[in-house]
C-alpha cells in the first residue's frame, strides 16, 4: 500500500529532526498564518554564559561569594540562564553548598535559601518592587548591549547582577526570512527578558514586531489576541517559561535540547534536532501534503 500524505509528512518531517506527533497536527501545521517564536533557547542557542560577575556594594559580598550563593540558589531549576550561572561557578571550582525550599516564579526568578540566607535570582524589575539607581544604572547599561542582567538578592538585599549573554542561532535570520515568506506574515518575537536586550537581538534577526518583559500568562494572552483576530498561530519555544503559550497555540512547538520534559510532552511536535530551520521546512512539508489529501 502506498503511505497516505500525512503519514509520509510525518516521516519527512522525522528526517529532518522533527517529531509531529500525529496526523492532525500535520495537517494543522499547514494553516498556520503567524509564528510567534520565545527568545531564550529558540531564537538565541540557548547556551547563555555569565560573561560579568558583578558584587554591589550595598551586598558586601566578593565576586566568588555572590556567585556561589546565586549558583547554590539556581542549582534545581531548569531555566538555560539558571545553567549559565551553575556553570560559570563550576569554571571557577566554587564549592556549591546545597540550597532548601527552592522555589521558582516563571518568567520572574528562583528563590531559595542557601546556608542559611535567604537568595533571590532573577529580572531585576521584578524581584524589586522600586530598585534604586545602583541597581537600575549598571543593569540597564549591560542590557543596552544586548545581555540580560540577572539581578541576586540576598536577605533583601541588592548583592549583585550577573551579565548573561546568548548568541543569535546562526539560522535564526534565514528561518525569519522563510517564515516570513511561507506565511505571508514577519514572525513575532514573544519574551520575558527585558526590551532593551529583545530588541538588540529581534533586530539581528530581523524580527521587527517584539513584545518583551512578558510574564508566562502575557505570552498565552498575546497568543489569545492574535487568534481571537482570527490567526492561527504557531509558537515555537522552550516549554520553560511559555508551557500556557504553548499550549494556547494552534500548534506548539517545543525546542527539543533546551526544552523541558513537560513542555515535550505536551507540544504538538518537537524539534529534536536544535534545528530552528527545520520550522518552515514542516509547514511546507504539511501545505504539500494537503493538496493530497482529498
Ligand atoms: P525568554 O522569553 O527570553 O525565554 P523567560 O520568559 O524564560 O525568557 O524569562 C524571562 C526573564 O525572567 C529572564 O530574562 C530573566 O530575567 C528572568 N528569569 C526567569 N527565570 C530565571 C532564572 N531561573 N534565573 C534568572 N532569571 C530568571
Ligand atoms: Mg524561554
Amino acid at each position: 500500500a502506498t503511505m497516505p500524505p500525512l503519514l509520509s509528512a510525518i516521516a519527512n518531517a522525522g528526517r529532518h529532526g522533527v517529531l509531529v506527533k500525529s496526523a492532525v497536527v500535520m495537517e494543522r501545521l499547514g494553516q498556520v498564518d503567524t509564528v510567534a517564536l520565545d527568545k531564550t533557547g529558540t531564537l538565541t542557542e540557548g547556551t547563555p554564559r555569565v560573561v560579568d560577575v558583578r558584587p554591589l556594594p550595598a551586598g558586601g559580598l566578593d565576586e566568588g561569594e555572590l556567585l556561589t550563593l546565586a549558583a547554590a540558589a539556581e542549582h534545581p531549576s531548569e531555566h538555560p540562564l539558571a545553567r549559565a550561572v551553575v556553570d560559570a561557578a563550576r569554571e571557577r571550582r566554587l564549592d556549591l553548598p546545597v540550597a532548601q525550599d527552592f522555589t521558582s516564579a516563571p518568567g520572574i526568578g528562583v528563590k531559595a535559601v542557601v546556608e542559611g540566607r535567604t537568595v533571590e535570582v532573577g529580572a531585576p524589575a521584578r524581584l524589586l518592587d522600586d530598585p534604586d539607581g545602583a541597581v537600575v544604572e549598571p543593569a540597564e547599561e549591560l542590557e543596552a548591549s544586548g545581555r540580560t542582567a540577572v539581578l541576586v538578592v540576598v536577605d533583601g538585599t541588592p548583592a549583585g547582577l550577573l551579565a548573561v549573554a546568548d548568541r543569535l542561532r546562526p539560522d535564526a535570520a534565514a528561518t525569519v526570512a522563510a517564515l516570513t515568506t511561507l506565511t505571508g506574515t514577519a514572525p513575532v518575537l514573544l519574551t520575558g527578558d527585558n526590551p532593551r536586550a529583545a530588541a538588540h537581538l529581534a533586530a539581528e534577526a530581523g524580527i521587527e514586531d517584539v513584545r518583551a518583559g512578558l510574564l508566562p500568562q502575557d505570552k498565552m494572552d498575546a497568543v489569545k489576541e492574535l487568534e481571537g483576530a482570527g490567526r492561527k498561530v504557531m509558537v515555537v519555544g522552550d516549554g520553560v517559561n511559555d508551557a500556557p503559550a504553548l499550549a494556547a497555540a494552534h500548534i506548539g512547538v517545543a525546542m527539543g535540547r533546551a526544552g523541558s520534559d513537560l513542555a515535550l510532552e505536551t507540544a504538538d511536535a518537537v524539534i529534536v534536532r536544535d534545528e530552528l530551520a527545520a520550522v518552515p521546512t514542516t509547514v511546507a512539508l504539511s501545505r504539500r501534503a494537503r493538496k493530497l489529501v482529498v
